[in-house]
C-alpha cells in the first residue's frame, strides 16, 4: 500500500495519534485525517494527557457555540445590537449570556504563514475558552477538512455584521492598540468586539504590542468577539504572558513540539489535495528505503545566485551525510550501475524530494546522480512535483499544490530546508523533525558552515514585541524565560526550545 516502511499493512497503527485526534469523524469525508500516520514517521514526541482532554473539551465547546447553534445566533445578534449602558442589566454587564466567546481569524499572506497564524489563534482560543472561526473566502476552499467534529470552523459570512476584516490595520478604530490609547480598556459596558492587529508592522505601535501584556489581555477578556489578522507565528509570544504560563506548562511539558502537535491536530488536507499527495507518493517515493526532503526557498531580501545556492545545498547534503557523495570518475562497473559489488541490489534506495518554486536545483541534483555513481553504491532518485516559478497565493490550484508538497515533505526521514521559510517550518513541524537549515546568505554568499541542525522543531516568531511589560520599555523577548530563545535562522525572532 505504499506506506512508510516502518509501518506494515498488517500492523495496527495509531490512527488517532495517541488520542490527539477525535474518533468521531467519518473516515471517507477526509481520507487524510486517519491515514497520514501511515506515511509519516511515527511521532516520538510525547503528548500530554492534559492536551488531549483540553482538545476534547474544546471540541464540546465548539459544538455548543459553533455556527448553526442557537448560542451562535444569539452571539451574532448581540454583535449586531450590542448592549448599551442604558439597556445593560446590573447583573451581567458585558458578559455573554450563553458563555460563548469567539476569535475570528482572517487569512493573510502565504499558505505557510496562514497555517502558522491559524495555529497560534487556535492555541489562544484554547487558553481563553474561545471558539475559533475563520473566514474562508476563496482562499481556503477545498484545502483543509474540518478539524472539529459535528461542527464547522468556517465563519458564515453572509450575515456577519463585521465587514471588511481583510483590510483592517493599525488605523482600525476597534484595534486593541487604539482602544487602549483612548483609555477605553476598562470601559463599561465593554465594546462588542475588538480587533487584534498582529501583522508584522504591529511592533511600530506601542499599544498594539500590549496584546502580549496583562493590560491587553485584561481588555480582551471582557469582549465576546475578537478579530485577528496576522502574518506571524505569534504563538511563542503567548508563552511570555505570565497568566498562561501554568496552563501552557501542563499542555506542553515539552515546548519545542507545540506546532508539531497542534498542526497535526488541525491540518488535514481535503480529499482533492490528499489525492495529489497519494498519487505522487505512490508513483515516486513509496519504494524508497529513505526519503530526503529538500525545500529550497529564496527571498528578495537575501539574494543569492543559483550557482552559489546549489553549492550550499550540496556542501550541506554531502557534509552532513544527507546525500551520498559521488565518485568523480567511475572505478568499477558496480558503482556505475549503482550496485554493490557482488549483489544484485543497490546498497540503499534513497528518494530525494526537491520542493521549490524553481526548477534549477532539482535539475542539477538529478543530473549529479545521473552522471555519477555514488561512492557507497546507493541508488539516488530525485523528484520535484512542481516548479511554479512564482508565488500565486490565493489561487486555489496553486495553494492545493503547495499544501500537497508540504504534506509530501512531511513524510521525509531527513529534512534540509531554507532558513526563515514558513513553508518549510510547517513541513518539518508536521514531520516532527529537526531540519538541517541552509543559513541565509550574507552579501550574496553562503555562510560557513553552509547549514546547521535546527535547535528546535518549533517555528520562529519573526516579529516578537521585544517589549518589557513591567518596565514599559523595550525588552529582549529572547531573555525572559528559559524555553523562549532567539531563532537560529532569524536573530530578531524568538522560538520555543
Ligand atoms: P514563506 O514565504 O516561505 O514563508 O511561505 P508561505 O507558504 O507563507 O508563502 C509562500 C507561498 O509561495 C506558498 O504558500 C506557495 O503558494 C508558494 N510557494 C513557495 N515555495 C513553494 C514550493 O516549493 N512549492 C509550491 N508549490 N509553492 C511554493
Amino acid at each position: 500500500r505504499g506506506a512508510h516502511p516502518l509501518v506494515t499493512a498488517v500492523e495496527p497503527y495509531d490512527r488517532l495519534l495517541g488520542g490527539l485526534l477525535s474518533p468521531d469523524f467519518d473516515d471517507r469525508s477526509c481520507l487524510s485525517r486517519y491515514r497520514a500516520a501511515l506515511y509519516r514517521r511515527p511521532s516520538l514526541h510525547v503528548l500530554s494527557s492534559h492536551l488531549v482532554s483540553a482538545l476534547r473539551r474544546y471540541e464540546s465547546l465548539h459544538r455548543l457555540c459553533g455556527p448553526g447553534t442557537s448560542a451562535y445566533e444569539r452571539a451574532v445578534s448581540r454583535l449586531r445590537s450590542p448592549p448599551t449602558p442604558s439597556n445593560t442589566s446590573d447583573a451581567g454587564a458585558g458578559a455573554s449570556p450563553s458563555g460563548c466567546r469567539y476569535i475570528v481569524w482572517t487569512p493573510h499572506a502565504g499558505l505557510g504563514n496562514r497555517m502558522l497564524t491559524l495555529t497560534s489563534a487556535f492555541l489562544y482560543a484554547l487558553l481563553t475558552d474561545r471558539v475559533l472561526l475563520h473566514r474562508s473566502g476563496d482562499n481556503l476552499k477545498d484545502l483543509f477538512c474540518e478539524p472539529f467534529p459535528s461542527s464547522t470552523w468556517i465563519l458564515p459570512e453572509e450575515d456577519f455584521p463585521i465587514r471588511g476584516m481583510e483590510r483592517f490595520d493599525m488605523r482600525t478604530p476597534e484595534s486593541l492598540g487604539n482602544v487602549l490609547r483612548r483609555g477605553e480598556g476598562t470601559q463599561e459596558p465593554p465594546p462588542p468586539w475588538m480587533y487584534v492587529h498582529l501583522r508584522h508592522d504591529y511592533t511600530r505601535s506601542s499599544t498594539e504590542r500590549l496584546f502580549f501584556c496583562d493590560e491587553g489581555q485584561d481588555a480582551l477578556r471582557r469582549v465576546d468577539w475578537i478579530v485577528v489578522l496576522s502574518d506571524n507565528y505569534f504563538l511563542p509570544g503567548l508563552f511570555l504572558i505570565p497568566r498562561y504560563e501554568q496552563e501552557l506548562a501542563r499542555l506542553f511539558p515539552r515546548r519545542d513540539v507545540v506546532f508539531h502537535h497542534l498542526g497535526r491536530y488541525l491540518f488535514h488536507p481535503s480529499n482533492t489535495v490528499w489525492g495529489m499527495v497519494m498519487r505522487y507518493h505512490g508513483s515516486y517515493m513509496a519504494m524508497a528505503e529513505e526519503r530526503v526532503g529538500i525545500q529550497v526557498r529564496t527571498f528578495k531580501w537575501a539574494p543569492i545566485s543559483t550557482d552559489e545556492l546549489y553549492s550550499q545545498i550540496i556542501s550541506c547534503a554531502h557534509g552532513e551525510g544527507i546525500l551520498p557523495r559521488v565518485q568523480e570518475r567511475e572505478t568499477s562497473n558496480a558503482t556505475a550501475t549503482g550496485k554493490l559489488p557482488g549483489s544484485g541490489q543497490p546498497a540503499k534506495r534513497k528518494a530525494v524530494l526537491v520542493v521549490s518554486l524553481h526548477g534549477e536545483y532539482y535539475e542539477r541534483i538529478k543530473d549529479l546522480y545521473y552522471e555519477h555513481g555514488t561512492a557507497g553504491g546507493e541508488a539516488v532518485s530525485v523528484f520535484q512535483p512542481t516548479h511554479l516559478n512564482q508565488q500565486r497565493t490565493g489561487e486555489q490550484l496553486h495553494d492545493q499544490k503547495a499544501l500537497a508538497e508540504m504534506m509530501l515533505l512531511s513524510f521525509s526521514d531527513v529534512a534540509l530546508t531554507s532558513a526563515v521559510s514558513t513553508f518549510g517550518y510547517v513541513s518539518h513541524g508536521l514531520a516532527g523533525l529537526k531540519p538541517w537549515v541552509l543559513m541565509s546568505p550574507v552579501g550574496g554568499k553562503a555562510p560557513n558552515p553552509s547549514c546547521r541542525l535546527a535547535a528546535t522543531i518549533d517555528p520562529c516568531f519573526h516579529s516578537p514585541p521585544h517589549y518589557d511589560c513591567r518596565a514599559k520599555s523595550r525588552g529582549d523577548d529572547g531573555k525572559v524565560v528559559r524555553y523562549v530563545r532567539h531563532c537560529d535562522d532569524f536573530k530578531n525572532g524568538i522560538q520555543l526550545v
